[in-house]
């Protein structure tokens, strides 16, 4: 399983569980502390990259994996596009868990776009704009020095990501309401901006922003290169598949 989401954990979760199945969770090792699930007999745990796909197909051959799972997060289209090919590579299925976008509901003020340079156009001059996008993704935001930026990121990097006015803060999901209105309110934000990421974890500071009636700048996901063999929604259903795939 390729992991490094809450979805991953909880997967990882169920299926240490599961007689007659050893599972291996892949991380890239991005984050200092990734949420590891608890390992034993039935899970395993490897960190970094394998070194492209025909490495990942390699490593699927020697260690012979039945079924690849990529539970990754919705914007790493590099690693799940590697994920379909080395699985045709080494004639193993493949299964996608992908969590459902967030859509707008009643209340909710949102500016669909296609990338940070697009969502940094669009902020007023003078605004507070909350990026909850990570570390890596916030160099687009330079171009608005006149606009003060409160960047999220799950480890504080050893140099600032932004130049100009700006405050990083630190912060590792699942996020409550209580504290994404207790940070926007702090902060006074004015604009939020966040990738259509969807899950219940990093939820919260969408119904923050309802609640406070502030504009959401929302980056949509882009497109999947390589479809899975099977994709699924939900945890339920990608053990489901598992089940089935493996018997
Ligand atoms: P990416 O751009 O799709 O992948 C870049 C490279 O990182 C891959 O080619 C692969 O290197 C390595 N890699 C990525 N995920 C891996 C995994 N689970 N196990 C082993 N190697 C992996 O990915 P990304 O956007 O940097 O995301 C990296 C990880 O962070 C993913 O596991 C993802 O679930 C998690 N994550 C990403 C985001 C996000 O916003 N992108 C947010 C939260 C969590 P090789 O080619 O050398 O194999």
């Amino acid at each position: 399983m390729l992991g490094g989401t809450s979805e991953a954990a909880a997967l990882a979760r169920r299926l240490a569980h599961l007689d007659g199945l050893e599972t291996i969770v892949s991380f890239a090792g991005r984050t200092e502390a990734p949420e590891l699930p608890e390992t034993g007999a039935r899970i395993e745990t490897r960190i970094g990259g394998f070194g492209g796909t025909a490495a990942m197909a390699s490593y699927l051959a020697e260690n012979a994996i039945d079924i690849i799972v990529d539970a990754t997060h919705p914007f790493a289209t590099g690693i799940s596009a590697n994920a379909v090919e080395a699985a045709a590579v080494a004639g193993i299925p493949s299964l996608r868990l992908d969590r459902p976008p967030w859509t707008p509901g009643p209340g909710d003020n949102w500016r669909i776009v296609d990338d940070e340079g697009e969502a940094a156009a669009l902020l007023p001059a003078g605004a507070r704009a909350f990026l909850a996008l990570g570390a890596q993704r916030v160099a687009a935001f330079d171009s608005r020095q006149d606009v003060f930026r409160v960047a999220r990121v799950v480890d504080r990097p050893p140099a600032s990501p932004l130049a100009g006015p700006h405050l990083v803060v630190t912060g590792r999901g699942p996020f409550d309401l209580a504290s994404e209105l207790a940070l926007l309110r702090e902060h006074a934000i004015t604009h939020i901006v966040a990738r259509n990421s969807g899950g219940e974890g990093a939820r919260a500071k969408l119904l923050a922003a309802r609640e406070l009636c502030l504009p959401v700048i929302m980056i949509r996901r882009p497109p999947a290169p390589h479809a899975a063999e099977t994709t699924v929604a939900s945890v339920d259903d990608a053990m489901r598949a598992i089940l089935r795939l493996t018997s």
